[in-house]
Order: C-alpha cells, then sequence, then structure tokens
C-alpha cells in the first residue's frame, strides 16, 4: 500500500475491508471512484450512508426495511398464521422471488454456531417467540405453521432443531423444508424451482 498516497490507500484499505473484495479488486474499485465524476462518487457514498442511517428491522418479522412495518406484513393478503423462518433477507429475497410463498416471514440475522460463538441469544428468536405468543389461536380456523428454512448446514441444522424445541411446547405446528437445497449451499443461490420444491415438501418437525 505504500506505493499509493495517503488518500488513496484509505480508500483501498476501506473497500478490501468489505467480504469477498480483495487487495486487487480493492484497487482496481479505488481507481475507477477516482476517475468517476464527483457528482456520481457523492450519490454513491449518499445512497449508502443513507442506507445504513434508515434502513430498520421490521417490528414483526424483523427484516431490513425503510419502514416500521415491512411491505409483507403489512399486506393484509398474506397469510399471518404462516411464518417461514429464514436466516437473513437475501434468503427472504429468494423465497419472495418465486412469487408462490403466500404466507409472512420471521429474519433471524444469522444461525446458531457454537464454532464461531453465535448462540441462541444472539439471533432474533426471542422475537418469534414473542410473536408467535401474541398469535389468537381461539377463534380462527387456520392453525399457525413455523416453516423452519434455514440452510442445510450445520449452522442451519442446529438453528432448526433449537426452534423445533423452542416452539413444539406451544402446541403450534413446526415443519422443515425438505432437503432439497445442497448442503452448505446459500440459499439465495439456489434456483426458484428447488426451493418450490423444498417447501412443498416440507415435513413436521
Ligand atoms: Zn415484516
Amino acid at each position: 500500500m505504500e506505493y499509493y498516497s495517503k488518500q488513496i490507500g484509505n480508500l483501498i484499505g476501506a473497500l478490501s475491508r468489505l467480504p469477498g473484495i480483495g487487495n486487487k479488486t480493492a484497487q482496481r474499485l479505488a481507481f475507477h471512484i477516482l476517475a468517476m465524476p464527483p457528482k456520481d462518487v457523492r450519490e454513491l457514498a449518499n445512497a449508502m450512508t443513507d442506507a445504513r442511517e434508515n434502513v430498520k428491522c421490521c417490528r414483526e418479522c424483523m427484516t431490513l426495511t425503510d419502514d416500521e412495518l415491512c411491505p409483507i406484513c403489512s399486506n393484509a393478503k398474506r397469510n399471518h398464521k404462516q411464518i417461514m423462518v429464514v436466516e437473513n433477507s437475501r434468503d427472504l429475497a429468494a423465497y419472495e422471488k418465486t412469487g408462490k410463498y403466500t404466507g409472512v416471514y420471521h429474519v433471524l440475522h444469522g444461525a446458531i454456531s457454537p464454532l464461531n460463538g453465535v448462540g441462541p441469544g444472539d439471533i432474533r428468536l426471542k422475537e418469534l417467540m414473542s410473536r408467535l405468543s401474541r398469535l389468537d389461536e381461539d377463534d380462527d380456523e387456520v392453525k399457525t405453521e413455523v416453516i423452519v428454512a434455514t440452510g442445510s448446514d450445520l449452522e442451519g441444522e442446529t438453528t432448526a432443531m433449537y426452534i423445533s424445541k423452542l416452539v413444539k411446547p406451544t402446541g403450534i405446528k413446526v415443519t422443515r423444508i425438505a432437503s432439497g437445497v445442497p448442503v452448505g449451499g446459500d440459499i439465495e443461490y439456489i434456483d426458484e424451482v428447488t426451493l418450490l420444491r423444498a417447501l412443498e415438501g416440507r415435513t413436521e418437525l
């Protein structure tokens, strides 16, 4: 980095801290930014700070959104008694892209991973349980279903088992998506047909 002036070095350093950006890519991006019209650079920087400052968690499902309640939770046409639990907002987007799922979601923002020091208290499980306790089961024929759609890697499976243990005593039905999802595969990279098949083939935990 000593080949570059301090400010260029700072820019390269900041970019290389992003996931998937190695030093080489960081240099290429930095020089691209330096060649951009100042107006475009300002727009890029503003988009990042605006998103970071204004995006928050939906108070119902915890997904990242601009409003108090995300568009899915505020949609009366969705089945609010079918709750699909996913690890992050990107997984939610993958299921939304299929256009076939009509329930709602709950975003955990991670998965239990003892090896990485991520315990049950570090993901949004407390929010899931308090949400389930608010559901009124009495005056409705539609029964609540929690669909666990965490990944099929060790962390995802550990999280699924944990959720099952938490939810089952409440009498609420817990299902797990079928294992059509490749082991360790990020849900967001899986094609829509495979996702739908995994959803349709879900089994009770
Ligand atoms: Zn929501």
